[in-house]
């Protein structure tokens, strides 16, 4: 089966001369990723450890790919894939070759992020903030709102989500309890104005899609109740180097240390240095930001 919408797709590229996290001028080599012949290089930032691609698609071209390609693909199983990224592999349930039925497809990444994302978030916020049906959770990049349907089974909390894609945002609005308050993370900043706070705000395999991660986490800071936490779940460096052409960076522990830090935020990694994915909660400084 062909996918005709992404044969007509481009990126636009812009390069970096300098690192985004610390400045750094001194970028190396590192790595390079190849789809539909359009290469994506990275660098890593021998500063502050951080890696990311360079050059990279604008945030122009990443706005219309996530709002009408990337789950589309993505639950047709003709997304990009490559092996061999992850340290000690495993063969999941559901990956396999075949291209998948739309309906199917979807399916199949609920369950996914079902079982993966919602059961290791969700104990980690409940232990961080105590939840309650006064609750305000909110997720950026919510994809089909599975992880916050499972916030609601758990206290019946209030759920909100920011979601590009018009494919997920279907879904979503199936759930009637899931408030759609903007499309992509950078709305944060609207957000961030207004009274309407957060007990907490998740990020789980976002980070890494943003052009500006940078400023989100802060607009994220900026929307939180005095309490509350972000939790931040993305590929780690060190096991998971996941280049990919939605991957504009790749976090290790030290240079998300100090994304969030630069946002006012002490945090604590929940996850191990072997695991792929890496997780912190963050909490605001006391008396910062
Ligand atoms: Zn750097």
């Amino acid at each position: 089966m062909e996918d005709n919408n992404s044969k007509n797709f481009t990126f636009d590229f812009e390069a970096l001369e300098r690192c985004p996290l610390c400045q750094g001028a001194v970028l190396i080599p590192n790595g390079k990723v190849r789809w539909y012949d359009i290469d994506f290089w990275y660098v890593i930032c021998p500063e502050c450890g951080l890696k990311f691609m360079n050059p990279r698609p604008t945030r122009e071209s990443y706005k219309e790919f996530y709002k009408n390609l990337f789950w589309e693909q993505k639950i047709k199983n003709t997304g990009f894939h490559q092996e061999g990224q992850m340290w000690q592999t495993k063969r999941y349930k559901w990956d396999n070759k075949r291209v998948w039925d739309s309906e199917n497809g979807r399916k199949n990444r609920m369950e996914k992020h079902r079982e993966q994302r919602a059961k290791t978030i969700i104990p980690v916020v409940a232990d961080a903030v105590s939840l309650n049906e006064n609750s305000r959770i909110l997720e950026v990049g919510c994809g089909f709102g599975v992880t916050l349907d499972e916030f609601f089974k758990k206290c019946k909390c209030h759920l909100y989500g920011i979601e590009p894609s018009d494919e997920a945002q279907k879904t979503i609005k199936e759930f009637e309890n899931i408030e759609i308050l903007g499309r992509y993370a950078e709305d944060l900043e609207e957000i961030s104005k207004k009274e309407l706070k957060f007990d907490a705000i998740i990020f789980s395999h976002t980070l890494e899609n943003l052009i500006h991660p940078f400023n989100v986490i802060k607009f994220a800071t900026d929307s939180l109740k005095k309490n509350g936490v972000i939790y931040i779940q993305t590929p780690n460096l060190l096991t998971f180097d996941q280049m990919n052409p939605y991957h504009p960076y790749i976090f290790s522990k030290q240079s998300l240390g100090l994304l969030v830090k630069k946002a006012g935020l002490e945090y604590k990694v929940i996850s191990e240095a072997i695991d792929k994915m890496l997780a912190a909660i963050c909490f605001k400084s006391n008396g910062k930001s």
